[in-house]
């Protein structure tokens, strides 16, 4: 697989061309460079800006408004596996569950960031790098695993009610 040239552990991820790869500008399935356009291209209505590599169907979100990626471009697999660990992850981070979790009042966080830095020690991985955009499919099953042990606990979350995560993520 190509790809491993592109993508090394999340910890190296300052050096190029890894860089490159985690802000959208190099596909990390072909390593040409990216186009940016408006994500209407690929859903029916447009949920802001792309990164996109369109050979390899692969693309990524920007943080709105600019032109920030959110993390390196996923293909249809990558995708999909994203989705499944926000479902989980969101459960924890957008509501209170980690303060249930994990009960200490961290200074000046949100539920979000506390979650993150939540997550980053679960991975074992540097907080700068803990973003659900920047991982890989491998890191996605872990993100499953790990909330789905720390959820499996709670009895009052909602269950089949709870929205898919709402893009861009
Ligand atoms: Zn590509």
């Amino acid at each position: 697989m190509k790809n491993n040239e592109y993508i090394k552990p999340l910890s190296e991820a300052n050096n190029l061309p890894n860089r490159l790869v985690y802000k959208g500008l190099i596909c990390p399935y072909c390593g040409n460079k990216t186009e940016f356009i408006d994500s209407s291209f690929v859903y029916k209505r447009s949920y802001g800006m792309i990164y996109i590599c369109k050979p390899c169907d692969a693309y990524v979100h920007v943080h709105k408004g600019t032109s920030k990626a959110l993390g390196r471009l996923a293909n249809r697999e990558l995708r999909e596996a994203k989705k499944e660990a926000h479902f989980h992850f969101d459960k924890i981070a957008r509501t209170a569950q980690i303060n249930f979790i994990w009960d200490e009042d961290v200074a000046k966080m949100n539920s979000r960031q506390k979650a993150y830095k939540w997550l980053a020690m679960q991975l074992q991985i540097p907080e700068p790098h803990c973003h659900i955009g920047m991982f890989d499919v491998d890191a996605c099953k872990k993100v499953v695993e790990i909330c789905l042990r720390y959820l499996k606990a709670q009895t009052d979350l909602p269950e089949g009610d709870w929205p898919e995560p709402e893009l861009p993520y």
